[in-house]
């Protein structure tokens, strides 16, 4: 059984302080609604507190990004270690905005996903069509093509999700249709079957991203390939995010 996950990523937005008073605010409002995994990921700065905030209850913390190796002379990055240290059990990894501004490549994600899985982090590994992909009809072709290139070799490990983004619904209020959003996780997990047979295409967890809301999650929910959802926008006041995790069930 695939077990619903609600995870916030909160991007360059809430200081520390800003960020503990959230989470605080939010374990009060979900911690009675059962079975659905609910992670925030603050940024780097506001780890700490989020973690200390979020301590004892069911909310879990990642991060939004984080670099392959161990430990060395790569200024401004950090790693996997350094966030399992803290108390973070998610990264973020491959996201739009990373792979858009910041240079991230299905290269990188491969390296990244890798790095989170090696210490038994879970990774969000992230993936998903532009607007002018889908319009020239590209979309199932670029899906393919990030899957192969950045998935692949990590997909039989039970600790990596998926989250399909589709760029064109991420902070735009363009939610994709619940028939859309099936139509491609379906197909994506047809490509994990593909690559490493039924069992574990019946066990990844699918998450869907792009300007989730309170009133939309529970139909993109109903689809049987749907298996939760990356917020970003909705994810930042706790009384919208929990309504999303108690609509996710
Ligand atoms: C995101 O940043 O992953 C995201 C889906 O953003 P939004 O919900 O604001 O579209």
């Amino acid at each position: 059984m695939r077990v619903p996950l609600i995870a916030g990523n909160w991007k360059m937005y809430k200081t520390a302080r800003e960020a503990a008073d959230t989470i605080r605010s939010l374990c009060g409002q979900v911690a009675e609604v059962t079975g659905v995994e609910v992670v925030v990921c603050p940024p780097f700065t506001a780890l700490l507190s989020a973690i200390g905030a979020a301590s004892g209850s069911r909310i879990a913390v990642g991060a939004q990004d984080c670099y392959w190796g161990k430990e060395g002379a790569f200024t401004g990055e950090v790693s996997v270690p350094m966030l399992a240290d803290l108390g973070c059990r998610y990264v973020i990894v491959g996201h739009s905005e990373r792979r858009q501004y910041f240079g991230e490549t299905d290269a990188s994600v491969d390296k990244k996903i890798g790095g989170v899985l090696a210490h038994g982090l879970t990774c969000i590994g992230c993936l998903g069509e532009t607007l002018q992909e889908r319009e020239s009809g590209q979309t199932f072709a670029v899906l393919e093509r990030q899957v192969r290139g950045g998935f692949a070799r990590h997909i039989t490990s039970p600790n990596l999700v998926i989250a399909y983004e589709p760029v064109w619904a991420i902070g735009t209020g363009k939610t994709a249709t619940p028939a859309q959003a099936q139509e491609v996780h379906a197909f994506i997990r047809r490509l994990v079957k593909d690559v490493a047979g039924q069992e574990v295409a019946s066990a990844i967890r699918i998450l869907y991203g792009g300007s989730i809301k309170p009133d939309n999650i529970a139909a993109l929910m109903a689809q049987p390939d749907v298996d939760g959802g990356l917020v970003g926008g909705a994810s930042l006041d706790p009384g919208s995010f929990a309504r999303i995790v108690a609509g996710a069930i």
